[in-house]
């Protein structure tokens, strides 16, 4: 989609450095990490949020959390724990509308967040 952010990293017009990607998602670090491994998994395909997903969409989420689990065994957070979360809407702390999924980790996370 044009004048998307995510779209425009995801198709390689942003000279990211990903630490993942193949034929249906991407992965790099996020530009104001809240975690000492902070990265943002991202599907190439533009769904600007949850409430937009799909069940078409449902074997690319299930794909998502497969990739999210590959990064926190290669960042090696993966034993000590990690958090994958989706921010939707105002109230959610959405900023890209272009949903991502954020792989934290690396430090204590506080339960429930802010
Ligand atoms: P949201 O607030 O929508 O859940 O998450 C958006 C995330 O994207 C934020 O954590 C923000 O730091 C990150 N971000 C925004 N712009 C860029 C960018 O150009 N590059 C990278 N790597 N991350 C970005
Ligand atoms: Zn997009």
């Amino acid at each position: 989609m044009k004048d998307c952010l995510f779209c425009k990293i995801a198709a390689g017009e942003m000279e990211t450095d990903f630490v993942y990607q193949d034929e249906k998602v991407v992965a790099f670090k996020d530009l104001n990490p809240q975690a000492p491994v902070h990265l943002l998994i991202v599907p190439k395909k533009h769904i600007s949020d949850l409430n937009n997903l799909k069940s078409e969409d449902s074997e690319l989420v299930g794909h998502i959390y497969q990739v999210a689990k590959k990064m926190a065994a290669k960042f090696e957070i993966a034993d000590s724990g990690y958090r994958l979360v989706s921010n939707c809407g105002d109230d959610g702390g959405q900023t890209v509308y272009h949903i991502h999924f954020h792989l934290l980790g690396g430090r204590k996370l506080q339960w429930p967040p802010g």
